[in-house]
């Protein structure tokens, strides 16, 4: 419960829409001193990212520097001031026509690029007004997220603990926004389509992550209601602590081991301090898609190895690049695709694009004489794709050594998230170090429900027969060739869902990283 903060990465309303003659030459001045304000205020902030080793945040501001910079942005608003509109009302519509232009593409990243333009041409267009910063940087006090959507790369520039809360119109509980809720330890409220509009002039707000319900300014019964229940969590919380560095085992003796999903190399240490016993899934996609150009094999690599080092012989698990579905990858030529849950994603696009998959494979190979690394691959669909994924690494292997190159014994695993390497798991399981269960794509496939769609609540759900029944499956098969099974989707850190994974079979379990103190009890009670 908090204050409602509304990220002005949408439209805010300019004062004035048209001036006199007379108002053009001093609006044109004032515009750029507005926008080099902005490209000030946003460099600094990459800086100072970049000094506590938020590379990756980093990139995303340096990008936004350049768009305050953007040439053809520029003279569209000149011109527009020229043509008597208000300088704010300029920065707005070009905003507008640039976003219309990215969001027409039809491509999640590019729809990203949208919101970036609108985000900077409307802290311009704040500045212009005399509001200064709108943006999250105007974040000062912890406050409840109200927003339609939120992209990893907006959720990643929040100042660290002032985000009590999401609330978005868009999303679902497999939906980025929710992991990454997950492992900042806050709850979102996803999915609530238009009842937002009515929840943005709202001056506070409750919301109750386990129940998935928002209240606009609560009344007084409402406030304490609340507040007893946060005392509840907060006690639930502290007596959770006592579980965060325990070895989980049932009452049977079966030992589970409960690990972190990261989705970078900053979340390491936190992960560690709730008890992560190794990293069951590190999404290497997001090191790719928070900046606009591709990784280089050593930016990679100190990434891997950071995680590596950090977790000394606990082992983590790199998954190599899961993009396409709904992530795309700048500086990648992705043509528009009818069904792109169903199309060129994962390790199908690795395996047709060595130039982007040797350099990670690479990178984790060295990045292993750090630590204990694996290797997975993500979207597998059969026992082809797993082979050839093994001999390009080892013959990144062999590169390496011809160059005298550093490097460790790296295991290779497989996601089992399409219902095909379920039913094949058998012979996956001949040629894999360990399964890990993809349960959020598993579920969209096997019950053919897109994950992200917030009307199809009710069949994003791993307690389903038949994706039980798949999941019996892979742990019959992994027992059967004596390899580990995990599961890193969401079912994986649900405590409902535990019970019912360790007795299909599960071994593993890995999930955003505040769950696991809970996630451990849940296993100890078995
Ligand atoms: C999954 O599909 O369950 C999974 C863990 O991968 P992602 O959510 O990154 O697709
Ligand atoms: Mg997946």
């Amino acid at each position: 419960m908090g204050p409602a903060f509304v990220p002005t990465t949408g439209r805010p309303e300019p004062e004035r829409d048209r001036i006199n003659e007379d108002e053009v030459e001093p609006g044109l001045r004032r515009f750029k001193d507005a926008a080099e304000v902005v490209a000030g205020k946003l460099s600094e902030t990459g800086d100072e990212l970049r000094e506590s080793g938020n590379e990756e945040e980093a990139g995303i501001f340096e990008f936004h520097v350049e768009m305050t910079e953007d040439p053809e942005l520029v003279s569209a608003v000149e011109e527009r001031i020229r043509e008597l509109e208000s300088p704010e009302a300029a920065v707005l519509a070009v905003g507008e026509e640039y976003a219309a232009e990215f969001a027409a593409m039809d491509d999640e990243y590019m729809a990203a690029r949208a919101d970036d333009v609108r985000d900077v041409t409307g802290q311009i267009s704040a500045e212009l007004m005399g509001r200064g910063a709108s943006g999250f940087e105007a974040l000062k006090t912890p406050s409840v997220v109200l927003a339609r959507s939120l992209a990893p790369s907006e959720t990643a520039r929040i100042p660290k603990g002032m985000a009590l809360g999401f609330v978005t119109a868009e999303g679902s509980r497999t939906s980025h926004v929710s992991i990454m809720a997950r492992s900042m330890g806050i709850p979102a409220v996803v999915g609530v389509g238009e009842a937002l509009e009515d929840a943005l002039d709202a001056k506070k707000v409750a919301i109750d992550g386990g129940e998935g319900s928002a209240i606009t300014d609560p009344d007084n019964d409402t406030v304490a209601r609340f507040e007893r229940m946060s005392t509840a969590l907060a006690e639930e919380q502290a007596a959770l602590d006592e579980y965060r560095h325990v070895e989980a085992r049932t009452s049977e003796g079966r030992r589970i081991e409960v690990a972190a999903n990261l989705g970078s190399a900053s979340e390491a240490e936190d992960a560690l301090a709730w008890g992560a016993e190794g990293v069951g899934l590190f999404r290497t996609e997001f090191l790719f898609m928070e900046r606009d150009d591709l990784p280089s094999e050593d930016e990679q690599c100190i990434a891997y190895s950071a995680v590596a080092s950090a977790f000394g012989e606990k082992p983590v698990i790199i998954r190599t690049l899961d993009v396409g579905g709904d992530k795309n990858l700048p500086g990648v030529d992705q043509a528009r695709e009818e069904n792109p849950f169903l199309g060129w994603r994962g390790i199908r696009m690795s395996l047709d694009t060595p130039d982007l998959f040797k350099p990670q494979l690479r990178a984790i190979l060295r990045a292993a004489a750090d630590g204990n690394l694996k290797v997975m691959f993500p979207m597998v669909a059969d026992v082809g794709e797993l082979e050839a994924a093994k001999a390009m690494l080892q013959e990144s292997r062999a590169e390496l050594e011809t160059e005298g190159a550093e490097t460790g014994e790296v295991e290779a695993g497989v996601m089992i998230e399409t219902p095909a390497a379920a039913l094949c798991a058998a012979e996956l399981a001949k040629e894999s170090a360990f399964f890990s269960i993809g349960t959020n794509d598993l579920v969209q496939y096997t019950l053919a429900a897109d994950r992200g769609n917030e009307r199809l609540r009710r069949l994003q759900n791993a307690d389903h027969p038949a994706v039980l029944a798949l999941i019996r499956q892979t742990c019959e098969a992994a027992d059967a060739a004596g390899i580990p099974a995990g599961v890193c989707g969401e079912a994986a850190g649900e405590p409902e869902m535990i019970p019912k994974l360790i007795a299909l079979g599960v071994t593993e379990l890995s999930m955003g990283a505040p769950a696991i103190p809970r996630a451990k009890k849940v296993v100890s009670e078995l």
